[in-house]
C-alpha cells in the first residue's frame, strides 16, 4: 500500500501526462506520442488508486474483476470497431460516464457520510445533485446521439412545440427539487426524480438537433461527460477525477467552440438543444431542389484531365473512409506529382464521421502533412485550379449552403471546389449525404460524376496512371 503523499504525487505525475497527451493530440505529427503520454498517466492512475489505502480487503476482490471485465469488453469494441464507427463508440462511452456519475452520486448521497460542518455537508449535497445531474443529460443525451449516428433514430430534428419552454421548466423543476433536497433530511426522492427529468432532458436536447449538426453534439456531450466525471471526482473527493473530468470537460467545450465556429453555428443555441432544423429550413421555406442533367465521366476521361492539369485539389470526405480509398489515394498523389503536378489536399472542419478523420486516414497513408491544408487555409485556391477530385464528400462541397437559405444547412461554410476548371465528384449514385439534403455541385456544368466505389475508382485510376 502506498501513502498519501505517494499517492498525491502519482496523481500530479498522471495530471502531467493528460495535459501532454492533450497538447499531442493537437497536432497529427505528435498525435502518436500523445496517445501513448495518455495510455502512461491513465496506467499510473489506475496503478496508484489501486495501491492507495482506499481500496483494502476485499475491495482488491472487486477492482480486479471490474477491470478485467471493464478491460475485455473496451479491447474489444475497440478492435472490431471501424473507423467510420468510431463517433457511435465514442458516444455510448460518453454514456458510460454519465451513468457512472448518476450512480456515484446516488451510492455517495446513500452513504449518509459524517461531516466536520453543516456548510461541508451542504457542498457534499451540491456536488451530488449536479453530479448526477450533468450524469443523467449525459447519459441519455450519449444514448440519442448513439442511436442517430447508427441511424436507429432518424437523424431528422424532434421539434416538439414550445420546445424551449419545455426545456426550461424541465430546469425550473430541477433547481427547485435541488432545493427541496438540500433542505429536507436524506431526501432521496427528489434526488431521483431529478435524475429522471434530467434524463428526459438529455433526450430532449439531443433529439432536437439533426442531420449535419450532430459533430457538434458528440464534441460536445464529450463536454458533459467531462464535467460529469469532474463532478464525481469531487464527490469522491478524488483529485485526479477532478483534474482529468476538468480536462475533458475544458477540451470538449473548446472543440465545440471551432465546430461550432466552423459550421457557422451559435454555441448557446447547441447547449440550449436544437438548431438544427427539419427537412424545411431555418426560414421555413422549401429548399430548392436541384435542377438538370449530370455530366458521368470514365476514369480514362479522368486520368486524362488529371495528366493535363497543373493544380490539382483533391477533397476526401465520408465515403473515402467507407471505401478505405486512402492508400489508393496516397499513390495518385505521388505519381501525379511525380509528373510536376501540384496536389493538395482541401480538409473540412466535420468531413467524414469525426473530427479530424480525414486528417487520420491521410497521415495513416503517409500522405505528406504541408499537402493536407484547412478549409480556410484553401477555399481561395480554387478558381485556379484545373481539377478538384471529391472523393466520397457530399455535405461539405454543397453549394446550397452558401446560396440557399432555404436549406437545412445555410450557413455552413463549405470548400467551393465548383469554382474549379473541373470538378470530378467519385460516389457510388446520386444519394445524399449525411444531412439528407440534395446537392445541386453534381448538377453543374463544369461538374464530372465518376460512379462507383471509390476503392475501385482509385484504383483504376492508379492502374491508368502507371500504364
Ligand atoms: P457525406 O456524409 O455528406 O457524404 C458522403 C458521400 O459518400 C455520400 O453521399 C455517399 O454517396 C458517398 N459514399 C459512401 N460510400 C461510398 C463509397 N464506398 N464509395 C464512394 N462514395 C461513397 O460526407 P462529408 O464527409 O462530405 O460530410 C460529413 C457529414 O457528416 C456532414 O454532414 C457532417 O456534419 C456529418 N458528421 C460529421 C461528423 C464529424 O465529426 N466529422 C460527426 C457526425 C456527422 P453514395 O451513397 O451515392 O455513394
Amino acid at each position: 500500500m502506498i501513502s498519501n503523499n505517494l499517492l498525491t504525487v502519482a496523481y500530479i505525475v498522471a495530471s502531467a501526462f493528460f495535459i501532454l497527451s492533450l497538447g499531442g493530440l493537437s497536432n497529427p505529427e505528435t498525435s502518436r506520442r500523445g496517445n501513448l503520454f495518455g495510455i502512461i498517466g491513465m496506467i499510473i492512475a489506475v496503478a496508484a488508486t489501486a495501491f492507495s489505502a482506499q481500496v483494502s480487503g476485499t475491495g482488491y476482490g472487486i477492482l480486479v474483476a471490474t477491470l478485467v471485465i471493464g478491460s475485455i469488453i473496451g479491447a474489444v469494441l475497440a478492435a472490431r470497431v471501424a473507423m467510420t464507427s468510431m463517433p457511435e463508440l465514442v458516444a455510448v462511452l460518453h454514456s458510460f460516464v454519465g451513468l457512472a456519475a448518476v450512480l456515484v452520486g446516488i451510492a455517495s448521497h446513500l452513504e449518509h457520510k459524517t461531516f466536520a460542518s453543516p456548510t461541508e455537508k451542504t457542498i457534499h449535497e451540491i456536488e451530488v445533485f449536479i453530479g448526477v445531474f450533468i450524469g443523467a443529460i449525459t447519459f441519455t443525451g450519449s444514448i440519442i446521439a448513439f442511436g442517430k449516428l447508427r441511424a436507429i433514430i432518424s437523424s431528422k430534428p424532434l421539434m416538439l412545440p414550445a420546445r424551449h419552454w419545455l426545456n426550461l421548466i424541465m430546469i425550473l423543476v430541477c433547481v427547485f427539487l435541488g432545493y427541496q433536497f438540500l433542505t429536507a433530511e436524506n431526501a432521496l426522492t427528489p434526488l431521483l426524480i431529478m435524475t429522471g427529468i434530467a434524463a428526459v432532458l438529455g433526450v430532449h436536447l439531443v433529439m432536437a438537433i439533426g442531420g449535419g449538426d450532430m459533430p457538434v453534439v458528440v464534441s460536445m456531450l464529450n463536454s458533459y461527460s467531462g464535467w460529469a466525471a469532474a463532478a464525481a471526482g469531487f464527490m469522491l473527493s478524488n483529485d485526479l477525477l477532478i483534474v482529468t473530468g476538468a480536462l475533458v470537460g475544458s477540451s470538449g467545450a473548446i472543440l465545440s467552440a471551432i465546430m461550432c465556429k466552423a459550421m457557422n453555428r451559435s454555441f448557446i443555441s447547441v447547449i440550449a438543444g436544437g438548431f438544427g432544423t427539419d427537412s424545411s429550413s431555418p426560414s421555413g421555406q422549401t429548399p430548392q431542389e436541384p435542377q438538370g442533367e449530370v455530366t458521368p465521366i470514365s476514369v480514362e476521361e479522368t486520368v486524362h484531365l488529371l495528366k493535363s492539369a497543373r493544380h490539382v485539389i483533391i477533397v476526401p470526405g465520408y465515403g473515402m473512409a467507407v471505401a478505405q480509398a486512402q492508400h489508393a489515394v496516397a499513390e495518385i498523389t505521388k505519381k501525379l506529382r511525380e509528373r510536376k503536378i501540384e496536389v493538395r489536399f482541401g480538409i473540412h472542419p466535420v468531413a467524414g464521421r469525426l473530427p479530424g478523420h480525414m486528417n487520420v486516414l491521410l497521415a495513416e497513408a503517409k500522405v505528406p502533412y504541408d499537402i493536407v491544408l484547412e478549409m480556410d487555409e484553401i477555399n481561395e485556391d480554387f478558381p485556379e485550379t484545373d481539377v478538384v477530385l471529391v472523393i466520397g464528400a457530399n455535405d461539405t462541397v454543397n453549394p446550397s449552403a452558401l446560396d440557399d437559405p432555404s436549406s437545412p444547412i445555410a450557413g455552413m461554410p463549405v470548400l467551393e471546389v465548383w469554382k474549379a476548371a473541373f470538378t470530378i465528384v467519385m460516389k457510388r449514385g446520386m444519394a445524399s449525404g449525411y444531412a439528407g439534403v440534395e446537392n445541386p455541385l453534381f448538377f453543374k456544368e463544369n461538374t464530372r460524376m465518376l460512379f462507383g466505389d471509390a476503392k475501385k475508382n482509385v484504383d483504376a485510376i492508379l492502374a491508368e496512371l502507371i500504364r
